[in-house]
C-alpha cells in the first residue's frame, strides 16, 4: 500500500492522468503532468480551435505548463494570446472572444499539483467537446501545421480590466469594511482592487501571489481561515472573503467571525438570485428544496461544469456548489468567486449585518468526508452494493440512499484518489454517518 503513494518511485501514468475530466487535467507537477502532456493537448485543442486565449495561476509549474501547450498550439497552426497570471473566471470570460480559452491551474489543490481546464463562450467545455480532445490525445491524432502555417503567439493585456468592469457594471457601491484572503493566489490581482472600486475599506490577507501557497492551503475551507476570522474579528469587519487557488471559488467569514459553511452560503445565495430555475449538484443539503418553495431546482451531477451545463440547458438564474463554486449566468457560466464576493458585498451594504441575514437560514446537520481510495472503481462497486441494502437508491453520481429522515452521498472524487461521503439527516447524522464510514472503510480495506 505505501508504495502506492509514493509517485515518485514510478513513472508519470499519462493514460490515466491524460484523460480529460469534468474539471480538465491535473495531476502533481512534472511526474503526472509533464510538459509532453501539456505539448500533446496544445496540439489536441489546437487541431479543433483555431484561436486560443491562455493564461495561468500562481502556481510554480505554471509558466513549464503553459510554454508546452503553446507549443503545442502553435504547432497546429493557431493563433495565441497569452493573459498572464489571472484567475479563471478572467481567462473563462476572455475566452468568449476567442475560439477557446485554456487555464494552467490546479484549483484549490496543494502546491505540488497543476492542471488545465479549458472554457469555451465562457464555460468550461461540454460533454461532447471534452469527448472530442480526449480522443484526439488518446489517439495522439492531432493536425500539425506546415513550417510557413505554424500559429502566432501575442499578448492580451485587457483582460482583469474587463473582467472587473463588467463586475463592477452589474453591483453597486458599498462602504463596508472586508477583510479579503486571497489565499496568495489568483485572486490577489482582482479582488482587492474590484471591492475598493465599489468603496469598501479593504484589509488584504495573502495577497501577493505566491506558487507554494505559503499563507495557507489553497483550499478555503474552516480549518485553513483561522487567520480571516481572527482578522475579521479583530478589525471589526463587516465580513470577510477567501478564494481558492484560481478564484472561481469563493468562500465567506461573517462579521463575528464565523466561517460561514458552504450549504449555507449557496442558500443565502439561491433565496437573493432564485426566480423560476436553479441548478446545484447532488450532494446539496435539503435545505435548499424547503427554502425555494415553487422553484424548480435541478439536481446534477457534482462538479460545476454538470451545474453550468444545466443551467445553461433550463435557463436558471443560479447555480451553486457547498464547496464554493458560484455561478450567476447573467455575469458567465464559469463559477466567478471575484463577482461572487462583489455580490455578496452588495447584500450585506443593503440588508444589513451579515451574521442575522444568515440567522434566517436553517441549517441541518451535515457531514461530509473523504478516504484515501487508489482503486475507486472497484471499492465503489463494493460500496454500491452494501448501500443498496440501506434503501432505493440514486446513481447519476456515485450512489445516494434517500430516506425519509436524511439521506447518504458516497461517490468518487473526480479529480482526486478520494471516495467521498456526505450525509445530512437532522435527528440521526452521526448515526447514517458511521453507517456509511463503516461500509467505506469495509470497501476499501
Ligand atoms: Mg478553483
Amino acid at each position: 500500500m505505501a508504495n502506492d503513494q509514493d509517485i515518485h518511485s514510478k513513472p508519470a501514468k499519462s493514460s490515466e492522468f491524460s484523460k480529460f475530466g469534468s474539471s480538465g487535467i491535473r495531476g502533481v507537477a512534472n511526474t503526472e503532468i509533464t510538459p509532453q502532456l501539456a505539448l500533446d493537448f496544445g496540439l489536441a485543442i489546437g487541431s479543433v480551435y483555431r484561436d486560443v486565449v491562455i493564461g495561468h495561476d500562481p502556481r510554480i509549474a505554471g509558466e513549464m505548463i503553459e510554454h508546452a501547450v503553446i507549443s503545442g498550439l502553435l504547432s497546429a497552426g493557431c493563433k495565441v494570446l497569452k493573459t498572464g497570471m489571472v484567475p479563471t473566471p478572467t481567462l473563462a470570460l476572455a475566452s468568449k472572444d476567442c475560439g477557446c480559452g485554456i487555464m494552467v491551474t490546479a484549483s484549490h489543490n496543494p502546491a505540488r499539483y497543476i492542471g488545465i481546464k479549458v472554457f469555451k463562450d465562457g464555460m468550461s467545455l461540454n460533454t461532447g467537446q471534452q469527448e472530442e480532445i480526449e480522443y484526439l490525445l488518446e489517439n495522439k491524432n492531432f493536425t500539425r501545421a506546415d513550417w510557413k502555417n505554424t500559429g502566432g503567439l501575442g499578448v492580451m493585456g485587457t483582460a482583469v480590466k474587463d473582467h472587473s468592469e463588467i463586475i463592477l457594471k452589474n453591483t453597486g457601491s458599498s462602504d463596508l469594511k472586508v477583510v479579503v484572503d486571497c489565499g496568495c493566489g489568483a485572486a490577489s490581482v482582482i479582488t482587492p482592487y474590484v471591492l475598493r472600486e465599489m468603496g469598501c475599506e479593504v484589509i488584504t490577507l495573502n495577497s501577493q501571489p505566491d506558487g507554494f501557497f505559503p499563507g495557507r492551503e489553497p483550499e478555503p475551507v474552516d480549518e485553513t481561515l483561522g487567520v480571516l476570522k481572527s482578522t475579521v474579528k479583530a478589525a471589526g469587519a463587516d465580513l470577510g472573503i477567501a478564494h481558492d487557488g484560481d478564484a472561481d471559488r469563493m468562500m465567506a467569514v461573517d462579521n463575528e467571525g464565523q466561517f460561514v459553511s458552504g450549504d449555507k452560503m449557496l442558500a443565502f445565495f439561491a433565496v437573493r438570485e432564485a426566480k423560476k430555475a436553479i441548478a446545484v449538484p447532488v450532494d446539496t443539503s435539503r435545505v435548499v428544496d424547503d427554502l425555494l418553495k415553487g422553484i424548480k431546482i435541478s439536481r446534477t451531477k457534482v462538479g460545476d461544469v454538470y451545474v453550468a451545463e444545466t443551467l445553461k440547458k433550463i435557463k436558471g438564474e443560479f447555480g451553486g456548489e457547498p464547496s464554493g463554486a458560484w455561478i450567476f449566468p447573467k455575469v458567465s457560466l464559469c463559477p466567478d468567486g471575484i463577482y461572487a464576493a462583489a455580490r455578496l458585498v452588495e447584500i450585506v451594504e443593503n440588508e444589513g449585518k451579515f451574521s442575522e441575514l444568515l440567522g434566517s437560514i436553517p441549517e441541518y446537520p451535515i457531514k461530509r468526508y473523504a478516504f484515501q481510495c487508489t482503486d475507486k472503481k472497484k471499492a465503489m462497486i463494493k460500496i454500491a452494493e452494501k448501500l443498496k441494502g440501506l434503501g432505493d437508491i440514486n446513481t447519476l453520481d456515485g450512489v445516494r440512499v434517500d430516506l425519509d429522515d436524511g439521506w447518504i452521498l458516497v461517490r468518487p472524487s473526480g479529480t482526486e484518489p478520494k471516495i467521498r461521503i456526505t450525509v445530512e439527516s437532522r435527528d440521526r447524522c452521526d448515526e447514517l454517518y458511521k453507517k456509511a464510514e463503516d461500509i467505506v472503510k469495509g470497501a476499501i480495506a
